[in-house]
C-alpha cells in the first residue's frame, strides 16, 4: 500500500513547525512519505521541512505564488505521479493527534471499501458539541461532505475528486465542491476528533483570530491512546418489512396530528447529542437500526423521522417522555 502525507505550507512557520513535530510523533509515520508543497515567501517554512526527518520527503518550493486552491492540487498531482493509494492531506495549521496516521489508514483500507460510493472521505477532524464519552474515543461515523481540515481518500476517490476539482476560488478548493455534494455524499470522522485546527492568524480569509479561535479550535482532541480498533457506530440492519410498517405507521401518525414538525436547531441537536454517539445508529444507511427509521441532520420531514415532531427514541433517548437528556414536547430541551 502505497501511503503519501500531502502538506501545503505558506506563510506560517510556527504553525508549520508545530504540525510537522505533531506528524513526527504520529504511530507509524515512517511507513507514510511526505510530499509538501510550499509557497515562497518566507524561508523559515522551507527550513522547517529540512527538519523533517521521520519520514521519506520530497518538498517543492513553488517558484510563484499559487494560492490555496491551486497549491493544493498540486500536491494532489504530485501524489498521483507517485501511484498513490492511500492520501492524507495536511495543511499548515492542521495538528494530527498521536494515532491520526492510524486512524486514516484504517478509514480508507479497511472502511471505506466496505461503505457504498457516496461515503468519499474520512475526515479526522470533529467539533463535538459535548466532551466525547470514553466509550466513544474509537467510533467513527458519517456527516455531509466536507470537513478539509485533515482528511483522507483512497486512489479511487481521489481521481474522482480530481476530475471534479473547481479553481474558479482561489482561497478555497472545497467550498464549490461542499456546495454541490454535500446534500449527496458523506464522510466518515471519529467522535472524538483526530486533529486540531490551530490557524488563528494570518488565514486566508481576513478573518479574525477570535474568529478562528471560536469557529475552528475543538476542545476535544485525542491525546495518547492505547492502540485499540476503531469501529464504525451503528449495525448491518437493513429495511425489513416489520421496520417499514413502523415507519409508514409513523408517517400516518404525524400527518394525522396535522404534520408538526421540530425546528432546524432541534433536529441537529437530537443527532448531534443522542443519534451520532448510539450504538444502535447505522452511518450506513442513515437509520435506526431499532425501528428502521431514516435518521438525518437535516431534511424534509417524510424522509427524516427528527423532523416530525410527533417521533419519539425508541430506547427513550430524546422526545416527549425521554429523560434526562433531550426531552420536553418538541422533543429537545
Ligand atoms: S432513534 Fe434512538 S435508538 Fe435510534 S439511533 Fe437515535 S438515539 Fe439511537
Amino acid at each position: 500500500m502505497n501511503r503519501i502525507i500531502t502538506m501545503t505550507a505558506y506563510r506560517r512557520p510556527l504553525y508549520t513547525r508545530q504540525v510537522l513535530e505533531a506528524l513526527a510523533q504520529c504511530e507509524g509515520v515512517a511507513d507514510w512519505r511526505l510530499i509538501a508543497s510550499v509557497e515562497p515567501g518566507c524561508e523559515e517554512v522551507a527550513e522547517a521541512f529540512e527538519g523533517f526527518d521521520a519520514c521519506e520527503k520530497h518538498v517543492v518550493l513553488n517558484y510563484q505564488r499559487k494560492g490555496l486552491n491551486r497549491n493544493t492540487h498540486a500536491a494532489m498531482l504530485r501524489a498521483v505521479d507517485a501511484d498513490v493509494q492511500t492520501l492524507v492531506h495536511l495543511e499548515d495549521d492542521v495538528v494530527p493527534s498521536p494515532d491520526a496516521l492510524r486512524y486514516f489508514a484504517w478509514a480508507v483500507e479497511e472502511a471505506m471499501p466496505r461503505l457504498p460510493d457516496d461515503v468519499l472521505f474520512a475526515s479526522g477532524y470533529r467539533k463535538s458539541p459535548r466532551e466525547p464519552k470514553k466509550k466513544e474515543r474509537f467510533l467513527v461515523n458519517t456527516r455531509s461532505v466536507f470537513t478539509p481540515w485533515g482528511w483522507a481518500v483512497d486512489r479511487q476517490r481521489l481521481d474522482w475528486m480530481l476530475k471534479r476539482w473547481r479553481f474558479k476560488n482561489p482561497k478555497c478548493f472545497t467550498c464549490a465542491f461542499k456546495k454541490r455534494f454535500q446534500g449527496s455524499h458523506r464522510e466518515l470522522f471519529p467522535l472524538l476528533s483526530r486533529i486540531q485546527n490551530i490557524g488563528f492568524e494570518d488565514g486566508e480569509n481576513n478573518r479574525t483570530p477570535q474568529w478562528y479561535r471560536e469557529n475552528h479550535f475543538t476542545p476535544w482532541v485525542a491525546g495518547v491512546l492505547p492502540a485499540k480498533p476503531y469501529r464504525l457506530v451503528g449495525g448491518d440492519s437493513g429495511s425489513t418489512p416489520a421496520k417499514a410498517r413502523r415507519y409508514v405507521s409513523e408517517a400516518q401518525r404525524w400527518i394525522q396530528q396535522g404534520r408538526p414538525v421540530r425546528t432546524d436547531a432541534e433536529v441537529a441537536a437530537i443527532y448531534e447529542l443522542a443519534c451520532v454517539p448510539c450504538e444502535h445508529f447505522d452511518a450506513r444507511r442513515n437509520t435506526c437500526t431499532v425501528c428502521g427509521c431514516r435518521i438525518r441532520k437535516s431534511g424534509r420531514a417524510l424522509t427524516n423521522k427528527l423532523k416530525m415532531a410527533t417521533t419519539s427514541c425508541p430506547k427513550g433517548k430524546w422526545g416527549p417522555g425521554a429523560t434526562p437528556l433531550i426531552a420536553c414536547s418538541s422533543g429537545i430541551s
